[in-house]
């Protein structure tokens, strides 16, 4: 079965869903959401350095498509700072290299390279673990 062609690849899922800011803190019940592929373009562009055509073989997406990604991403990042409002990631149109798990005790993110049914945290043992897969 192939994927849709408008899905972006992820590498590495966010270490955290959310960001909250510390003293005034507005609207708590409208936070800016940024989504998988617009935290993975901030990521590759701003964090990692890589050009905007690095970015798209990367994602398996066009170079136009990255700009777009990007601006949208950096123009909810900075309404999210300037505003003071809580910055959640989550959604989006994105896939997974593999099967990506976080633990919810101690919040490492791992993958399983086989593929197989993960049962619990290979760090803490804890079997409260989310499949970060589907709640994209
Ligand atoms: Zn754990």
């Amino acid at each position: 079965m192939s994927r849709p062609r408008h899905l972006s690849r992820i590498q590495l899922p966010p270490r955290a869903k959310s960001f909250i800011p510390v003293g005034y803190y507005r609207d708590p019940d409208y936070p800016v959401r940024l989504n998988y592929e617009e935290y993975e373009v901030f990521r590759l562009l701003d964090y990692e350095g890589l050009t905007q055509a690095e970015a798209a073989l990367i994602m398996k997406v066009s170079r136009p498509t990255i700009t777009r990604i990007y601006e949208r991403a950096r123009k909810k990042i900075a309404q999210a700072v300037t505003e003071a409002r809580q910055l959640v990631i989550e959604g989006g149109r994105a896939f997974f290299d593999g099967e990506w798990y976080m633990c919810e005790r101690c919040e490492s993110h791992f993958n399983n390279p086989e593929n197989e049914v993960v049962k619990a945290c290979p760090l803490c043992h804890c079997s409260n673990i989310q499949h970060i897969n589907e709640t994209i």
